[in-house]
């Protein structure tokens, strides 16, 4: 499968598709977002996170100005947040491939780094529809057939 489009018609199909998500992948996943804003991303990241963690309460700041919140769950997940990223170069400093080493990284704004994030990634780009969104998550062949299992598609 070169990748899956799904129809989100509301922001509930946005979180079941985070919850999926979180049980789909495994660590050294990348999954870029990407989108206008207002799109879902952070949507679909809060859900994961939530997912995750077991916890519907959990509080998921935006790290529109850390760059990146880190969460010790049962996976370790860094969700970055890179539109206000200068340089490339500093996605180093901001510790991306410690945090694929043992854990999965959310990355919204993936296109301020492309060249710095793993090639081995998947994307899921979202657009706005009149009602709801569109979402195409494509790449990385071998997550994206977990992905398709545990969508049950
Ligand atoms: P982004 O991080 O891409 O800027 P957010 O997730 O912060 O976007 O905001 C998306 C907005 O759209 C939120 O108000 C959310 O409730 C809404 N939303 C999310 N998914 C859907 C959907 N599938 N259909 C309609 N509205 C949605
Ligand atoms: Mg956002």
């Amino acid at each position: 499968m070169q990748a899956i489009e799904l129809l989100l018609k509301d922001e509930a199909a946005t979180i079941q598709l985070g919850e999926d998500l979180a049980l789909a992948l495994k660590p050294g996943d990348c999954l870029a977002l990407s989108g206008d804003l207002g799109a879902g991303k952070s949507t679909l990241a809060r859900a994961f996170l939530r997912a995750m963690a077991d916890d519907e309460a959990l509080e998921v700041p935006s790290p529109t100005f850390t760059l990146v919140q880190s969460y010790d769950l049962r996976i370790p997940v860094s969700h970055f947040d890179l539109y206000r990223l200068a340089d490339v170069s500093e996605l180093d400093e901001l510790g991306l491939d410690e945090a694929l080493s043992d854990g999965i990284c959310l990355v919204e704004w993936p296109e301020n780094a492309l060249s710095a994030l793993p090639k081995t990634r998947l994307t899921a780009t979202f657009s706005h529809l009149d009602d709801g969104r569109r979402v195409i998550i494509s790449g990385d062949p071998a997550a994206l057939a977990r992905v398709t299992r545990s969508l049950a598609i």
